[in-house]
């Protein structure tokens, strides 16, 4: 008999979804936090975006759990009123040479099971949006906002109301394999050790320590995790967009692109710049590169009023940095220890996908 049924490292938004879907199949949960809130690294540092799933190679794991997120999100938030809003999206080929690479995501978008995704021209999108110059844009109607901290707290209450808890100020130290389970350390003020049937690592930027931390664990299973900073600009002024606008996408990231975020302003970002620190300050000197890219397909930008906003920082294991690496998730089929999920390289869009990516590893645990 173990202390717990399950216990997630890691409160973020993936960790707390993992909880959600063991808790509500009737699993006891701990949620373990090295920090004294939830969601204060990764999943308060984004842009807020739920994808539509049409930029990953069809079968990939980040094409279905979007995919399958995206819609299991839109019905969770219309459930308990969080606000999440599907204002649609264009992704802009601002000239010729750029509309057969469009033609690509547009078609990948419907092997990935997004129908409603369509290739318009400069009348559309000029009718959509008058400022955005463009020779072709991908219309994706699901794509949207959401206000991620709400949607954190509701997970969070789904774990509670099954009587789950969140541990604060609570970091993993490590785990040994036991009978029936793992015997779990855990450090802060109040030092203790639990045993549980099943542990998930959904630590983020710091998977790596947490996998090396679990005894018995192959590290050669346990990839390295690099620092991909992405910076935020907002602008002061009204933005004239009622969409989100993206650029073609561009190695690491999706191109810096315009979110009106809920409160109706615009920001731009982010950019995908590697780094070799967890430094969240925004570096300014980048200002001028953003507007040049913004001005390929909104001419009208006045980059005086660009200010510096927020950054985050994406966790890429492998090549992520230069080339496509999907969502390692890790179950005894590939290491060998039972009731053990390492979450590595959850970068974008492990929001959008954090729903599915919960109900993922409940069914891998089944
Ligand atoms: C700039 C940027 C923009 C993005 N935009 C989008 C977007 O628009 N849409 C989208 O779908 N995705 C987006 N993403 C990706 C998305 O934000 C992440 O995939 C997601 O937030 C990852 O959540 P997580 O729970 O895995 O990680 P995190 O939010 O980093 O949570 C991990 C948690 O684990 C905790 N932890 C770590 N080690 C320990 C330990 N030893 N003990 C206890 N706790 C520990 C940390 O403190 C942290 O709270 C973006 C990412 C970035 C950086």
């Amino acid at each position: 008999m173990t202390d717990t049924d399950v216990i997630v490292v890691g409160a973020g938004v993936v960790g707390l979804a993992v909880g959600r879907a063991l808790a509500s199949r009737g699993q006891s949960v701990i949620v373990l936090e090295k920090n004294s809130r939830f969601g204060e690294e990764t999943s308060s540092r984004n842009s807020e975006v739920i994808h539509a799933g049409m930029y990953y190679p069809t079968e990939s794991l980040k094409a279905r759990l979007c995919v399958a997120g995206k819609h299991a999100m839109y019905a969770f938030c219309a459930e308990r009123g969080i606000s999440a809003r599907a204002l649609g999206k264009l992704i802009v080929a601002p000239s010729a040479s750029d509309v057969a690479a469009l033609q690509v995501i547009h078609d990948r978008g419907h092997a990935n099971d997004i129908p409603d995704l369509e290739i318009i021209g400069p009348d559309r999108i000029k009718q959509m949006e008058p400022e955005i110059v463009a020779q072709a844009a991908i219309w994706s109607p699901s794509s949207g906002i959401v206000d991620s901290h709400s949607y954190m707290l509701a997970l969070l209450g789904v774990i509670e109301d099954h009587g789950g808890a969140l541990a604060r100020n609570a970091p993993f130290l490590g785990a040994t394999p036991i009978a029936g389970g793992f015997e779990v350390r855990v450090g802060g003020e109040e030092p203790m050790t639990l045993t549980t049937r099943q542990l998930i690592l959904s630590a983020g930027l710091w998977s790596t320590q947490a996998g090396r931390a679990v005894e018995g664990l192959d590290p050669a299973l346990v990839p390295e995790t690099k620092f991909a900073k992405g910076n935020y600009f907002t602008y002061g002024g009204k933005a004239p967009f009622t969409h989100l606008i993206y650029p073609m996408p561009s190695a690491g990231g999706l191109g810096i692109h315009v979110t009106p975020d809920m409160s109706g302003h615009a920001r731009f970002g982010p950019d995908v710049q590697p780094v070799d620190t967890l430094d969240y300050r925004v570096d300014e000197s980048r200002k001028a590169m953003f507007a040049e890219s913004i001005r390929a397909y909104w001419p009208g930008l006045d980059e005086s009023l660009m200010q510096a906003d927020y950054t985050g920082i994406r966790p890429k294991v492998g090549n992520a940095l230069t080339q496509f690496e999907d969502f390692r998730i890790l179950d005894q089929s590939s290491h060998g220890l039972e009731g053990l999920v390492c979450l590595f390289g959850i970068d974008s869009p492990g929001l959008t996908s954090s729903f599915a990516i919960g109900e993922e590893v409940a069914s891998r645990l089944a």
